[in-house]
C-alpha cells in the first residue's frame, strides 16, 4: 500500500446520486522544526513524496510519535518501539451483555447493532477532523 492523503473513499450507490463511504484510511503528519514532514499510515511510515521509509526512523519521528494518543496511533497503526504489535485485524469479541451488544473496534464501548453505524460514523468523523488539525500542524 502506498501513501493516500484521501481519507475518505466513496462509492456510489447504484442508480442514486448518493454517494456511501466504504472506507476510511486515515493518516497522521509529523514533523519538527524545519524538518521534512513524515507521515504515518496503515503502519507504515512515507516519506513527503510518498516513498515508504526502510531506513532507520529519525530520533525525533519517536518522540513526536510517543505525544499521540494511543487511540490515534491504532488509528493508523503506530506502534511504538517496545510496545507488543497490535493485531492488524481485531477478532471480533463475543458477545457478553446477551442483547447483542458487541464492542466497538476502535473504543471497546459495548454498543446495540442499531448503535454501530452512527457510532462508527462518529469515528471516521473525528478522525477526519485528527488529520486536519495534525495537517494544520
Ligand atoms: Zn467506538
Amino acid at each position: 500500500m502506498s501513501l493516500s492523503l484521501k481519507v475518505q473513499h466513496y462509492q456510489r450507490i447504484p442508480g442514486t446520486t448518493q454517494l456511501r463511504l466504504t472506507r476510511v484510511t486515515p493518516y497522521v503528519r509529523l514533523c519538527r522544526d524545519d524538518g521534512p514532514p513524515l507521515f504515518v499510515q496503515g503502519g507504515q511510515v512515507y516519506s513527503e513524496s510518498g516513498d515508504r521509509m526502510t531506513d532507520q526512523l529519525p530520533e525525533w519521528f519517536w518522540d513526536e510519535a510517543a505525544k499521540m494518543s494511543l487511540a490515534v496511533r491504532q488509528e493508523v497503526g503506530l506502534v511504538l518501539p517496545g510496545e507488543p504489535p497490535q493485531p492488524t485485524t481485531p477478532a471480533p469479541a463475543p458477545s457478553t451483555a446477551g442483547d447483542g451488544r458487541l464492542p466497538c473496534e476502535i473504543c471497546g464501548r459495548q454498543l446495540l447493532p442499531r448503535q454501530r453505524n452512527f457510532h462508527r460514523l462518529a469515528h471516521e468523523r473525528a478522525a477526519a477532523r485528527r488529520v486536519e488539525d495534525a495537517g494544520r500542524v
